[in-house]
């Protein structure tokens, strides 16, 4: 699934390919809201990857097909989702690159979730319901990486203890 271009790795790869064609699901690369949510680098490598003569974005575009013969990758074929038109793309290589796409179903309706249902926390990963802790990618953190999570995880543990033994959050 590629549903929202966050990616440093296309404007460092300026330096050693000719082309690189960037293909995002939605019809922006990148909303105010997304910058807010998640990482600011994200918007700048975006801001930079722009700004390369040799980086084409295109937005609002559906993979329909890798095309390769012989074993090696040809090109890529998309489709304009608001048009329908479909291209093939003439490429050496493709790089998927996941998102995000918070697993948070389980709360539905229980929980406090944003738009794109991550769960909303505070500074101590509680959540809209007392006694109910959340961490790490599903949750509202800023910067989804590994040492966040793991720091996020000890956070709600703790939280969660404390939530035990005296009945109710401590106030910070
Ligand atoms: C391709 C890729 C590359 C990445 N590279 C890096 C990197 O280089 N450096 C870095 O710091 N971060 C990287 N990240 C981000 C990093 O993996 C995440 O930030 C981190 O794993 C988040 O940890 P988490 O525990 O919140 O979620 P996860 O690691 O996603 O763990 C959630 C767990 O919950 C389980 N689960 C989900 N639903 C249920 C359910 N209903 N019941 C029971 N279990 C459930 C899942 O199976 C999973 O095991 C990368 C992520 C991806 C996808």
């Amino acid at each position: 699934m590629i549903d929202r271009f966050r990616s440093v790795k296309p404007v460092f790869a300026t330096a050693i390919l000719a082309l690189i064609l960037v293909c995002n699901f939605t019809p922006d690369a990148f909303t105010a809201e997304d910058t807010r949510r998640i990482d600011r680098l994200d918007a700048l490598s975006l801001r930079l990857a722009e700004e390369r003569a040799n980086i084409s974005i295109l937005t609002n575009v559906a993979i329909k097909q890798i095309e390769a013969q012989a074993g090696k990758v040809t090109g890529i074929t998309w489709e304009k989702r608001d048009t329908g038109n479909v291209e093939t793309t003439p490429l050496a290589g493709g790089f998927v690159q996941i998102s995000l796409l918070p697993n948070s179903q389980m709360v539905a309706g229980q929980l406090e979730m944003t738009a794109h249902g991550e769960v909303v926390i505070d500074e101590k990963c509680g959540t809209s319901v007392p006694g109910v802790y959340a961490c790490g990618d599903v949750t509202t953190v800023p910067y989804k990486r590994i040492v966040v999570a793991i720091g996020e995880g000890a956070k709600a543990a703790l939280a969660a203890f404390e939530y035990l033994l005296v009945g109710t959050d401590v106030a910070t």
